[in-house]
């Protein structure tokens, strides 16, 4: 950051406005506008299993704007099994999800006595969400009124309260409008920006692949529990012939998180004589065991050996070692979720 880009010359009182910072360039940017005229900020991030902590914290602070993370996982999981505004090409409830944001920012704004709340929205960036009827919806639905302002797109809105008041100045926001993004990295060069992630990256309800999975969860186990939506991050899942939900750890991390996942009533299994994943069964059928004892054979580091011992774990249980034939992984392609 250059030094004296926000030093401001005008002596009025300025408004404070709490932020939804992504980490994104957006968020940035409308911080920096902002904070170029002198207004006093503060800005939040909303975490879950589909977007976890990223770099809003440290972009916040390299302005010196104070930051918070708040969990939003409750409310992220209501909107995707039920929303009203419907999901996007994925399993994203973005209309729904942005005036969620805003409305649980608003009660921040409340709390924490702030003048109004800001976003990096850029009117016609996105679809669905960021298009003028998606702004309209999401600043109904959110219930603030004019205290919500997008100074990237203000001068194409309607004024908003903090304008009216003086606390920002209308004069010194922005017209930007569409998906090009050459203003935006001009505008990043003026203040400074290095760090900051390409656009509309970080939500995993925005990924097919991983929509195909949470998919598969809801129609299967649902989403009520945190525990299998957060498993979904973790290795490759399959669905057995039973019904049985199994994650196959794919590195160290993987195996890890897949073993602390565990509770009663799941069953844990590993190799024992090679290397191998640790495969997390939830809740198996009885029909699918056999399978899993495979499953995890043909998952092992199998070259050049001719049976594998496998590790059999259940809740409050002592392991159960079982030996068996090396398996071929082809059995369980069209397993895979
Ligand atoms: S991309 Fe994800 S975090 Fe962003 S509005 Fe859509 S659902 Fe919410």
């Amino acid at each position: 950051m250059e030094e004296n880009v926000f030093k401001d010359t005008a002596q009025t009182r300025k408004g404070r406005g709490v932020g939804l910072n992504s980490g994104g360039l957006d968020s940035q940017l409308a911080m920096c506008v902002l904070l170029e005229q002198g207004v006093e900020l503060e800005s939040i991030t909303f975490t879950s299993p589909f977007y976890p902590r990223n770099n809003a914290g440290k972009a916040a602070a390299a302005l010196g704007v104070k930051h918070t993370f708040v969990d939003f996982t409750d409310d992220i999981i209501a909107l995707v099994k039920n929303p009203p505004h419907g999901l996007g090409s994925c399993m994203n409830p973005c209309i729904d999800c942005h005036a969620m944001m805003i409305r649980r920012a608003a009660e921040f704004m409340e709390k924490h006595g702030f003048d109004f709340v800001f976003t990096g929205e850029v009117l016609g960036q996105r679809p669905m969400s960021q298009q003028r009827q998606g702004l309209n919806i999401v600043q109904k639905d959110s219930g603030l009124g004019d205290k919500l302002l997008r100074p990237l797109s203000a001068l194409l809105l309607p004024e908003t309260e903090p304008e009216k008041l003086g606390l920002v100045d209308r004069s010194r926001l922005l017209a930007l409008e569409g998906r090009n993004r050459k203003p935006q990295l001009a505008l990043a060069k003026k203040y400074g920006l290095r760090d900051f992630p390409t656009p509309a990256g970080g939500c995993k309800l925005t990924e097919p692949n991983y929509s195909r999975r949470l998919k598969n969860l809801m129609d299967h186990e649902g989403l009520d529990d945190t525990r299998l939506v957060n498993l979904l991050n973790y290795g490759r899942h399959l669905r057995l012939p039973g019904g049985t939900l199994a994650a196959v750890g794919r590195n160290k991390a993987d195996n890890e998180a897949i073993r602390q996942a565990m509770r009663g009533g799941d069953v844990l299994l590993k190799s024992v004589n090679v290397p191998g994943p640790t495969i997390l069964a939830v809740r198996p059928a009885n029909e699918d065991v056999e399978a899993l004892r495979r499953l995890c054979s043909a998952y092992a580091d199998n070259k050049g050996i001719g049976s594998i011992t496998i590790s059999e774990m259940r809740a409050a249980s002592k392991p159960v070692e079982f030996t068996l034939p090396v398996c071929d992984r082809a059995e369980f392609t069209g397993m895979v979720i």
